[in-house]
């Protein structure tokens, strides 16, 4: 007999859809893929198909099989913002990549525009900018992740991605072909839809001094340098802050700089990051995490709130 965790393990793939996406996307569709290397934590099992789509057309061919198979799928950015479950992910895990990393840099005398693709890196995107005088745009410098995961995530420090966004252009199971849309923009979320992939992005800042963005954006990435542990896998803070709270703050008050699980750490250094030493598991992660918020709620009655998402199958 088959138990229930053995059954979430199994491939969701036919022979038919292995041969269909290995039709459509080549040498660029893997099977069983170990997902950990294409994360920030390292950490992370198979996908049933792993896929690189490099078109806007390859990405709707992909909703059209997705949809009449039934198939799940899930858009995989840089990975930067996830726990993926050490039993994998079932279904189809996408990643955006070939014409959907493109940054275009215009503009006229009082505005700097960027045109980016949603796999194009944020580091390209803020060293792009910020070369062309983009005022604002040291407040997005040092964030890891794609544009499609910043815009998602509506990533930032006191600014915030979606403060610059002028168009989104999005792709659906139901509407393949890409068209705008015009999301709302909170604290690390957004309204896009849950089953929308954003294809590209339009942003615009006002025009400033070149020399003076360009140090702004430096002195961020050094300060990050000097207060992040980047030299262990992570992926950033953890914990949402509270309104009016931070959460390392708490977390670093109940003592919990230090505590392990297994490999899974509470960094020294930032108490809202957890890092890797070696070998964690995204069940050493997450009890960990469990750990922390519970003994935050224990002794100053708050509930933090997860930033990094979860996702695939958890033992
Ligand atoms: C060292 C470090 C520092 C960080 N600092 C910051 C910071 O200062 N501020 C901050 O906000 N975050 C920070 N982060 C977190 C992370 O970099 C951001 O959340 C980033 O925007 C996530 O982008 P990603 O491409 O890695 O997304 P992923 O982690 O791959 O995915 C995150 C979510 O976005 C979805 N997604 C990805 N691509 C698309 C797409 N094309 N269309 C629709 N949905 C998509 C995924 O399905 C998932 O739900 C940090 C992380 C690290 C490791």
């Amino acid at each position: 007999m088959t138990t229930l965790h053995e059954a979430s393990l199994q491939s969701l793939l036919s022979d038919d859809d292995r041969a269909r996406l290995r039709e459509i996307f080549g040498q660029r569709v893997a099977f069983d893929e170990a997902l950990a290397p294409y994360t920030w934590w390292r950490i992370g099992g198979p996908a049933d198909a792993f896929v690189r789509v490099e078109t806007e057309a390859e990405l709707a061919a992909l909703f059209g099989l997705a949809f009449k198979r039934k198939l799940p799928w899930f858009v995989l950015g840089s990975g930067s913002n996830l726990l993926v479950g050490d039993g994998g992910i079932r279904g189809i895990v996408v990643r955006l990549s070939g014409a959907f990393s493109s940054v275009a840099v215009g503009g006229d005398a009082s505005t700097v525009t960027v045109d980016a693709g949603a796999a194009a890196s944020m580091p390209l995107l803020v060293m792009q900018a910020a070369s062309h005088g983009a005022l604002g745009i040291d407040g997005l410098a040092g964030i890891p992740g794609s544009v499609g995961g910043s815009l998602r995530m509506n990533a930032g420090t006191d600014r915030e991605f979606g403060e610059f966004v002028r168009d989104v252009v999005v792709q659906t199971p139901a509407k393949p072909e890409p068209h705008s849309v015009s999301p709302q923009y909170f604290y690390r979320h957004t309204t896009l839809a849950q089953d929308a992939i954003v294809a590209r992005v339009s942003l615009a800042f006002a025009r400033g001094d070149v020399a003076a963005v360009r140090e702004a954006t430096k002195s961020r990435l050094v300060r990050r340098k000097n207060t992040q542990p980047l030299t262990f896998p992570n992926a950033g803070s953890c914990f949402r802050n509270p309104p009016g709270e931070k959460a390392g703050r708490l977390i670093e008050a109940i003592g919990a700089k230090g505590w392990r699980e297994g490999d899974a750490e509470v960094s020294e250094q930032h108490a809202n990051f957890i890092v890797n030493r070696g070998a964690a598991t995204a069940a050493d992660v997450a009890s960990l995490l469990a750990r922390v918020r519970r003994a935050v709620a224990e002794q100053f009655a708050i509930e933090l709130e997860l930033e990094v998402h979860f996702v695939g199958v958890f033992a």
